[in-house]
């Protein structure tokens, strides 16, 4: 089912809200929870012998991105990484003395800041850490996110030879311009190559992510972009929406705001961009994300067993994520937990012997009745009343009478049909899926106001 694009639905929806990678989201943590809570849950999650995803935060960067919005350290010079690595092997060892050693890894991923800010030994010494303390699956999905400017052949050697099947790039925009505005200059045929070098290492899956938003972007310059990464021929694209809160984000006042696209700009991107890559072959899988039809995620959309975690879409429903080094979030099966946030605070409390959780959430009994199903609204199109009736003992109409009388009026503009035992996403409603979604939402109810970024 493709997406349609709806210019006068989207605007009238379009409101802050939530993007579910987690069901409640992480504005719901708070400091009640923390690594003593941490430690409880860890050694009941052995009870239920599922497998591990273990998500690891690599903060630094070689030079400052100005749309970014991630909290990472900028440092042309080589060497604050090394203590960084020691403090991360350490924390593994607290963390995994709670797990129990037959809990297999089936999911890993290096994320950022630039994980190829490490040189190629730094790659085997921290895989082979890894190794120490978990037992890898023989299959299991590694991936790692590649800034393309800085990536030699002995990384992707290296990357390779560790065992990482696949690989994320940030391409942005190709527009020299837009790059300049930015200050994150990457020639076409720079990625290109980078690209070709990576296929002949044979990774499975090349992801590219893009963004549309930025200074002296419009329909027609974006196009190129995207016909170019077409050609390129990714197995999955990303195409976020560029958030410009320079009050947040103190870097962003460099942009020249009086160069970004306006909201009507934005809208007729969007609609571009949704265009473009469906009629190329791709299935737009919801926020923003499109792959290959033979891609496992719009493989396990169709089969309706898409998840979200705090990377984004996963075919790896279930499995519990333990998060490692500043930041980074843990996801169990009832619970979630975050890492201190600075380097300074997550440093004095490794060096200290404590495992470095700032904050967590606990679910009740109404967030994993909710969470199942906004995680079906966001990841399979829809829910069936049956599937959550049996999966918690309730009556669905009963349980969720407000929410169903409050979708009437989607239901009306077209964005979902209620049927007699399911909610169906509209092609029309799948780019506002976080609307339908922020519905089913118990905290976001309770918030008088909300301040996350705009649903497009
Ligand atoms: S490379 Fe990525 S994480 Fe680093 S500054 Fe640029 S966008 Fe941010």
């Amino acid at each position: 089912m493709k997406a349609e694009f709806n210019k006068e639905l989207i605007k009238k929806y379009d409101r802050p809200g939530p993007r579910y990678t987690s069901y409640p989201p992480a504005t719901e943590f708070n400091e009640r929870f923390g690594a003593e809570e941490y430690i409880k849950r860890l050694i009941k999650s052995n009870e239920r012998k599922t497998p591990l995803s273990l998500y690891f935060h690599i903060p630094f960067c070689e030079q400052r991105c100005l749309y970014c919005g991630c909290n990472v350290i900028i440092s042309h010079r080589k060497g604050i990484e090394e203590p960084y690595l020691e403090r991360v092997y350490k924390e593994m060892d607290l963390v995994s003395q709670y797990i129990d050693k037959d809990r297999k890894v089936i999911q890993l991923h290096w994320g950022g800041g630039t994980p190829n800010y490490l040189s190629p030994e730094q790659i085997k010494k921290f895989f082979g850490e890894i190794e120490k303390r978990f037992p890898i699956d023989e299959n299991a999905e590694i991936s790692i996110e590649l800034d393309p400017r800085y990536l030699t052949d002995e990384q992707i050697k290296a990357i390779k030879e560790v065992g990482f099947n696949r690989v994320s790039m940030g391409i942005q925009d190709l527009n020299p311009k837009v790059q300049q505005a930015v200050n994150r200059v990457q020639p076409y045929e720079l990625i290109k190559e980078k690209m070709e070098k990576l296929r002949e290492a044979g990774f499975e899956s090349i992801n590219v992510d893009l963004i549309y938003g930025l200074p002296y972007q419009t329909k027609e310059s974006f196009e190129e972009t995207v016909e170019k990464v077409i050609e390129l021929n990714p197995d999955r694209i990303a195409t976020y929406s560029f958030a410009y809160i320079p009050q947040i984000k103190p870097h962003q006042q460099l942009l020249p705001k009086e160069a970004l696209p306006s909201a009507e700009e934005k809208l007729r991107i969007l609609e571009m961009v949704i265009e473009r890559f469906q009629s190329a072959g791709y299935v737009y899988i919801g926020m923003d994300h499109f792959a290959k039809p033979h891609d496992e995620l719009a493989v396990a959309q169709r089969k309706g067993e898409l998840w979200r975690n705090f990377q984004g879409y996963t075919t790896k429903k279930g499995v519990e994520l333990l998060g490692f080094g500043a930041t980074s979030i843990g996801m169990l099966y009832d619970s979630y937990f975050q890492n201190w946030k600075t380097l300074r605070d997550y440093n004095k409390t490794v060096d200290e012997g404590r495992i470095p959780v700032f904050r967590g959430y606990v679910l009740n009994e109404d967030d994993f009745i909710r969470r199942e199903v906004i995680m079906d609204i966001m990841c399979n199109l829809g829910v069936e009343f049956g599937k959550i009736e049996k999966m918690f003992s309730i009556n669905f109409k009963e349980y969720f009478e407000r929410e169903l009388e409050e979708l009437r009026e989607m239901e009306e503009d077209g964005l979902i049909k209620i049927e007699e035992d399911r909610i169906r996403i509209l092609p029309v409603g799948r780019l506002l899926i976080r609307n339908v979604a922020m519905v089913f939402d118990a905290h976001l109810r309770k918030k008088k106001e909300v301040s996350f970024s705009k649903t497009i």
